[in-house]
């Protein structure tokens, strides 16, 4: 395989820049720029050289060399990183030595790409390194930290180890087919292992709406009655003037949609026009738009104006609803203690801070093992329809051979999930998102 190079760190001036080398040639083609006291050649794993790298007369910078031997590097191969000065100039530079030395430019995410085909991590693992990247809150972290960990892949690997020893036995039953007395797969075995996947693959899929909300942020939307203040409330919660905020009832046509972090975790709110009954087409238009963005939501801030209170009756009952008191700056006796209550204006909101900080920790469990990505959660969907499958079959008392079919299909739905199966559409697809140099 090529010997591939790429700089690592974000594009800019800084303090240091990395560029990592990987690959066969990996320590062959550094050292045919290195200057150093001790040789690169023989450097152990593990170690850090301190030297130049030049051509001929020319010296570019100097540098510090880690080295890293296959297979105990991210890429299984030879991996050399090279910390130098974090000038643009020395960055561009030292990539075209590079190159010039015999190495080609990385694609993106080609480094975790050639740690997945060697065995290193699976798919989940490679792609949880992606959201690690991008995570922007702790939870958002977290989440992709114990997926890098391998929360999913092990889950999913012991489902698959059970499956495919069952499966094999089934399949045995194929084999001596003229014995229709013969069955190897004990069936009681295979029904309860059959519910305790829909249970897990069940609680797999659950999670996905959290996840997701973790990842994307916790959808929030405010409803309101025109003038309750949403609009204000969502510029004293951001900070900034973000929503226009008038007088004129109405006003607000579209949703604005901005995020927010409150203890670790990101909120994505999303203001509303004012709900209520109206003849202009326009503004039927937002409403029913924040309607449906109150639907999505996971918390419904409903803002009510203390001077004068409406309530909505959509949201009588609905457990997401969180009833926010504003305006209480004018109506001091709103506030009771089963009420949040606030001045959006006056930015007197940290009771209703700590309400959405509350309920984050509540919809988030640390603990428990959860899938946020799109593409997995469509896969383990199939493996949970092919199991059910599985389930129904033995009810109605199906073949072997029938029953093998869907646990096939459950397999390689799993497999998908791990990468275990795959295609090289699906892997470009998945590592052309990643940045260069990882
Ligand atoms: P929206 O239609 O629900 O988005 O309401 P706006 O945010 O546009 O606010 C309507 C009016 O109420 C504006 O004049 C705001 O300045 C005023 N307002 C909003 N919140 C408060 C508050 O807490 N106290 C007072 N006194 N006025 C507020």
């Amino acid at each position: 395989m090529d010997t591939i190079c790429a700089i690592s760190t974000a594009y800019g001036q800084g303090g240091i820049a990395v560029l990592r080398v990987s690959g066969d040639r990996a320590l062959a083609v550094v050292n045919s720029l290195f200057v150093g006291r001790r040789p690169l050649l023989e450097a152990p794993a593990y170690s850090v050289l301190h030297g130049s790298i030049c051509r001929g007369d020319e010296l570019l910078d100097e540098v510090l060399l880690t080295v890293f031997r296959a297979p105990h590097s991210y890429t299984g191969e030879d991996v050399v990183e090279i910390a130098c000065h974090g000038s643009l100039y020395i960055q561009q530079e030292m990539l075209r030595w590079l190159v010039d030395a015999g190495c080609r430019m990385a694609r993106p995410g080609e480094f975790t790409q050639r740690a997945f085909l060697s065995g290193k991590m699976d798919l989940t693992r490679a792609e949880a390194v992606a959201d690690l990247i991008a995570s922007q809150s702790r939870a958002e972290k977290d989440l992709a930290l114990s997926q890098l960990r391998g929360s999913v892949s092990s889950r999913i690997a012991q489902l698959r180890d059970r499956l495919l020893h069952l499966t094999s036995l089934l399949e045995l039953e194929l084999d001596f087919a003229d014995h229709e007395e013969l069955e190897f797969a004990d069936r009681d075995q295979l029904r309860s292992l059959a519910d305790e996947i829909v249970d897990t693959l069940r609680s797999l899929t659950d999670s996905f709406r959290t996840g997701n909300a973790i990842r994307h942020g916790v959808p929030v939307a405010i409803v309101g009655a025109p003038n309750a203040g949403k609009s204000t409330l969502l510029n004293a919660l951001l900070g900034e003037e973000r929503a226009i905020v008038s007088d004129i009832s109405g006003t607000t046509r579209d949703t604005v949609e901005d995020t927010l972090l409150i203890d670790g975790v990101l909120f994505r709110l999303v203001d509303t026009a004012g709900i209520h009954h109206t003849d202009d087409h326009l503004e039927q238009l937002g409403i029913e738009r924040s309607l449906e963005a109150a639907r999505r939501a996971q918390i419904v801030l409903e803002v009510i104006d203390a001077t004068s209170p409406v309530f909505d009756p959509r949201f009588a009952d609905d457990p997401r609803v969180l009833r926010v008191w504003n305006k209480c700056d004018l109506q001091p006796r709103a506030n009771s203690h089963e009420q949040i209550a606030i001045s959006a204006k006056t930015g007197e909101i940290q009771p209703l801070r700590d309400e959405l900080a509350r309920r984050a920790t509540q919809t988030y469990d640390r603990s428990a093992v959860m899938i946020s990505n799109a593409r997995h959660y469509e896969a383990l969907l199939r493996a949970l329809e092919a199991i059910q499958r599985v389930q129904q079959g033995m009810n109605d008392g199906l073949s072997g051979e029938l029953l093998s079919m869907d646990l096939q299909d459950c397999l390689s739905a799993l497999g998908e999930v791990t990468g275990q199966i795959t295609s090289q559409d699906v892997l470009n697809n998945i590592f052309s998102k990643f940045c260069i140099g990882k």
